[in-house]
């Protein structure tokens, strides 16, 4: 029996955003391995033992999943929205590295549709022109940097998409990049929080920086601030194809 190990992106909630390649690999597989709330997206089926596990033990679970692959099982290690955002394909990649033997595995990133890209949509296009992509924990990297990062990207005119903004655990790093933010996009930067975008709980917010406060986004927002062009049509925001 020849084993592999697909990481696969389960999409931002509703099942109608899982790819096709997604659901195959999720109908071949023999073990699926991930954050609890994850694994719990995933049909159970007679002959598919799932592995959920909790969220910071990554590198344990990739390896675990690896040695799984290498035994021959068929394995998804599956994710949120797109398994190489702030996700657990770099985990995987990680576990490779010294492993001539894992790297030899037939091993697969299968693509989904990440949580700002869903936002994006639902909001209008406030990424329709050049963006980055900032995750706002600092549980992997000290705050500095994501201080510096926001700067930079604020005078460089991106619009710009925020992962984990706000945790209970952390809820003073959110006020910090709010003034921040401020300090270098004025009060008047349209920004939107969406929450749980694709699922029956979904909400959009957009207001300017100047309106924003730190309560208005939790773990289950993504939040999206415009570029100086951002500007609102109707009911919607949407960022110019052009800049000046
Ligand atoms: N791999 C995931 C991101 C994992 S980090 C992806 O590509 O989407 C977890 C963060 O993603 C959350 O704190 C939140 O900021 C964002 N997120 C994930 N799903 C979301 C959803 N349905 N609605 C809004 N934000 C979401």
């Amino acid at each position: 029996m020849s084993g592999w190990l697909a990481i696969a992106g389960l999409g931002p909630g509703d099942d109608r955003l899982v790819t096709p390649e997604v659901s195959a690999a999720l109908a071949e597989a023999t073990d699926v391995v991930g954050y609890i709330p994850y694994v719990a997206r995933v049909a159970p089926r007679e002959g598919l033992r799932l592995h959920p596990s909790d969220n910071r033990v990554e590198l344990d679970r990739a390896r675990a999943a690896l040695a799984m692959a290498a035994e021959g099982r068929r394995v998804v290690v599956v994710s949120s929205g797109d398994p190489g955002v702030f996700a657990m394909a770099s985990a995987v990649f990680e576990a490779l590295e010294g492993r001539a033997d894992w790297q030899a595995l037939d091993i697969r990133v299968l693509p989904g549709i990440t949580a700002m890209l869903a936002a994006a949509a639902a909001a209008g296009a406030p990424l329709g022109h050049d963006f980055c992509c900032i995750n706002l924990s600092d549980n992997l990297k000290p705050w500095e940097i994501i201080e510096t990062r926001l700067r930079h990207a604020a005078r460089a005119d991106f619009a710009m998409a925020f992962y984990n903004p706000r945790s209970a655990s952390r809820p003073e790093g959110f006020v910090k990049a709010l003034a921040t933010l401020r300090e270098e996009c004025g009060p008047n930067r349209l920004i939107t929080f969406a929450r749980a975008v694709s699922t029956p709980e979904q909400r959009l917010t957009t207001v300017t920086l100047g309106e924003a406060t730190p309560e208005m986004a939790d773990m289950r927002t993504v939040v999206i601030l415009g570029n100086s062009a951002t500007r609102r049509v109707g009911r919607w925001v949407y960022s110019p194809r052009s800049a000046k």
